[in-house]
């Protein structure tokens, strides 16, 4: 019986697989400490427990209420037993699989992309040391970087749905010189979808970012239309607490 460690499942969402209705299952642990993230619990592990994978998949075929199971975090791939839920969840359900990715481990990565419909991911930052500083690791930049890139060579070969996002987080990431040197990368890799998000204050892992204001409007649009100017054939968006999704269009 294998084991996972595990935070916790949303029973039934239609906010986190396109035009389905999901479950959402959330995996502790993870490489990265990004001074903004929203989750500092599941990164450090707080109130989770190992639970066993048959346990997750029969529950998920009693949930008559979804189509589609996101596997997200945390890192999913912090933990080589995901794999193995992923496995299950494609071979013993019928339900559409999902998983969001940091793209820091591409040997597991390779192995996952065989179970999935549709993978999300976040580009950080451009990728070279300003990498290793969106993610609150600035003297490991250069591995990671190296792994995050081996990770897109993978993505570049596989032909399932993906998308990609990056958040605007002042100080760390929010020059129209940054978005631009993302883009191309999204172009790069072929993902159908770039989100732009805006930075949220409140609950972040490095205390410092508590106050930090949210990147204005006007600012996100004109971050949306740099972004959109590399990406002709790619929807490209932003994602506001003023208006919520909105698509960039030159
Ligand atoms: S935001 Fe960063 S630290 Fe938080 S879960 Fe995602 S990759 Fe890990």
């Amino acid at each position: 019986m294998t084991k996972i460690n595990f935070a916790g499942i949303i029973d039934h969402s239609t906010l986190d697989y396109a035009k389905k209705s999901a479950a959402v299952i959330y995996l502790c642990g993870c490489p990265y400490r990004c001074p903004w993230c929203q989750n500092p619990e599941l990164v450090f592990g707080k109130g989770c427990e190992m639970v066993e994978i048959d346990e997750i998949i029969k529950n998920l075929n009693k949930n008559f209420l979804i189509d589609a199971v996101c596997v997200t975090g945390g890192e999913p791939l912090m933990q080589e037993n995901t794999c193995e839920l992923l496995k299950k969840i494609k071979q013993e359900t019928d339900l559409l699989l999902k998983m969001d990715h940091n793209c820091y481990f591409p040997g597991r990565l390779k192995k996952a992309l065989l179970y999935l419909d549709f993978f999300t991911t976040d580009i950080k930052a451009p990728l070279d040391e300003r990498y290793g500083k969106a993610v609150g690791l600035p003297g490991r930049w250069e591995k990671i970087v190296f792994n995050v890139k081996k990770s897109h060579e993978i993505l570049k070969q596989w032909s399932g749905r993906k998308e990609t996002r990056t958040t605007v987080v002042p100080t760390l990431v929010d020059t129209k010189e940054d978005i631009k040197e993302i883009a191309k990368v999204v172009q790069d890799i072929g993902f159908e979808i770039y989100t732009l998000q805006q930075f949220r204050p409140g609950k972040t892992l490095d205390p410092g970012f508590k106050f930090i204001r949210s990147p204005e409007l006007a600012k996100m649009k004109e971050l949306g239309k740099t972004a959109k100017k590399y990406l002709p054939g790619t929807k490209v968006q932003i994602v506001t607490q003023e208006n919520g999704f909105e698509e960039i269009k030159i």
